[in-house]
């Protein structure tokens, strides 16, 4: 049996969710915004953080990366399973992921974004998991900062398990 080790409450994230929010409602005042989150582990996230920003003008799409499997290293080999189905052209567009990691399956994510000529791209984690960072890519928004660990919960899986759990927690294996 893994230990699982408390890194958010449901109501510290909700707190931090609230505050992220606050500021992107802030920085995108007056303009059209279009969340893009990265399922499956983004799922949850978007859906409370796009709740909580308060522009008249937001849109919600979602896009697939292949990921982990059933292990707990990132792979290097990322592929887009599912597409974007809203045209983003000249448009303000906020990826929403769960984690940051590597970096290697946002820098992925952002060049093919950049290919339908948006007016702005940038990024918005629920957490950004620093150590293992492999490429020069920093997060606009997040809410969480941890050095390492592999953790579930909040959208999080661990072989498709705990995705549910309403706090964040750390898996010791
Ligand atoms: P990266 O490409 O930045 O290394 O990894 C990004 C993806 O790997 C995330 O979207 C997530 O699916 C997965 N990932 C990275 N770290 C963790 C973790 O600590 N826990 C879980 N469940 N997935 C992770």
């Amino acid at each position: 049996m893994s230990e699982l080790i408390p890194v958010l409450s449901k109501e510290q994230i909700r707190t931090l969710v609230e505050k992220v929010a606050k500021q992107i409602s802030v920085d995108y005042k007056g303009k059209e915004l279009i969340l893009i989150g990265v399922l499956k582990g983004a799922y949850i996230f978007c859906a409370d953080i796009a709740r909580e920003i308060t522009l008249d003008r937001l849109k919600v799409d979602f896009l697939r990366a292949a990921s982990y499997g059933g292990g707990t290293t990132s792979t290097e080999e990322i592929k887009l399973t599912k597409d974007i189905d809203i045209d983003i052209t000249g448009a303000h567009v906020l990826v929403v992921e769960d984690i940051v990691d590597t970096g290697l399956t946002l820098r992925f994510l952002i060049d093919h974004l950049k290919s339908y000529n948006p007016a702005s791209i940038k990024i918005c984690t629920m957490i950004d998991k620093k150590e293992r960072r492999k490429v020069d890519l920093q997060a606009d928004y997040a809410c969480h900062v941890v050095q390492e660990g592999f953790l579930i919960g909040y959208g999080l899986d661990y072989d498709e398990k705990y995705r549910n759990l309403p706090g964040i927690y750390e898996m010791k294996l």
